[in-house]
């Protein structure tokens, strides 16, 4: 199920809960049962559903509610703060400072996005005033380094890579200390990301980030992906100390729920999503309008 979609369920299955003359047990569980059906379809994870509505039972005591209150109005506010608590993990991501150099780690499955997402980063920071740097990792992908510089060439941003040397922590460790050196304020380094969860890949990540020292490292996950998103978030969360998430390809057919699981598996907020193709389709995530925007 596609956001809008989602939103339409979820608006539908309060409007009915609200055409009903008296709101009891029966009718909310009804409607929750009709919310759990659309976020499922949406590819949020079971147990988040799961736990989602048990919450709202638990603070919606409909023998609580004074005679006159707004059953409708509570119900669906529970349910807005509730989708909203499953966004926020409670603590923001790292945020790069202009006054102090910053290294950016982007990991990522091959086809997340992950390389055009890391020119999206760098292009908005320039915008803002910052002065950004591109450092290509990804020894593995034929074609990674050529992707990474046109894009950079193209929005004139500096870029490190090789297509002689094949280890990837050589290459970040050069491009980062480059970059450093030319008072670069935010260096972007772009891992391999390979077509499958395998050892070599999380083995090789580690070793960059050990040796790069990353003040934050994000994970790119494509939207499209599915139910799958929260084994492999936290898949990558236990390898490398993944601090943000960037969703793509919110554009189209996507699906919302991966962001919910992404953030649970990895604890960490998502702080940009991907809406095209282009350099400058990509957007702050901000929770409240996004959940809102669900909630049609
Ligand atoms: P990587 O293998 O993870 O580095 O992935 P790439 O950056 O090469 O992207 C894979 C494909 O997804 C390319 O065709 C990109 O143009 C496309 N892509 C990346 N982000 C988005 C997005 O937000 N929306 C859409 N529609 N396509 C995207």
């Amino acid at each position: 199920m596609v956001l809008a979609e989602l939103g339409g369920s979820i608006s539908r299955a309060l409007q009915q809960m609200s055409n009903a003359t008296i709101i009891d047990e029966k009718v909310l569980n009804e409607c929750l049962n009709e919310i759990t059906r659309a976020l499922l379809q949406s590819d949020v994870q079971f147990k988040l559903v799961r736990e989602m509505q048990t919450n709202i039972k638990k603070i919606v005591n409909l023998d609580d509610l004074a005679a006159g209150h707004n059953k409708r109005k509570i119900i669906q506010q529970a349910i807005f703060n509730e989708l909203c608590k499953m966004l926020d993990p409670g603590k923001p991501s790292f945020t790069p400072k202009k006054s102090k150099p910053s290294v950016v780690m982007f990991v990522g499955l091959q086809g997340s996005g992950k390389t055009t997402t890391c020119t999206k980063y760098a292009y908005y920071h320039q915008k803002k005033g910052w002065k950004p740097a591109l450092v290509c990792a990804d020894t593995f992908r034929a074609g990674a380094f050529d992707q990474l510089k046109q894009n950079a060439t193209k929005a004139k941003i500096p870029f490190y890579g090789s297509y002689m040397e094949s280890d990837p922590v050589k290459i970040a460790v050069e491009g980062v200390e480059r970059f450093k050196k030319e008072n670069c304020d935010l260096i972007i380094v772009d891992t391999s990301g390979r077509h499958k969860q395998e050892v070599a890949l999380f083995e090789e990540m580690r070793q960059v980030s050990e040796a790069t020292k990353p003040d934050l490292v994000i994970f790119v996950m494509d939207s499209s992906i599915g139910q799958a998103a929260f084994d492999q978030a936290q898949a990558f969360k236990q390898s490398v100390a993944v601090g943000a998430v960037i969703v793509t390809k919110m554009d189209g057919h996507a699906k919302g729920g991966g962001a919910l699981s992404a953030v649970a598996a990895t604890k960490s907020p998502v702080i940009f999503i991907g809406t095209g193709e282009h350099m400058d389709e990509f957007e702050v995530f901000d929770v409240k309008p996004f959940v809102s925007r669900l909630l049609g």
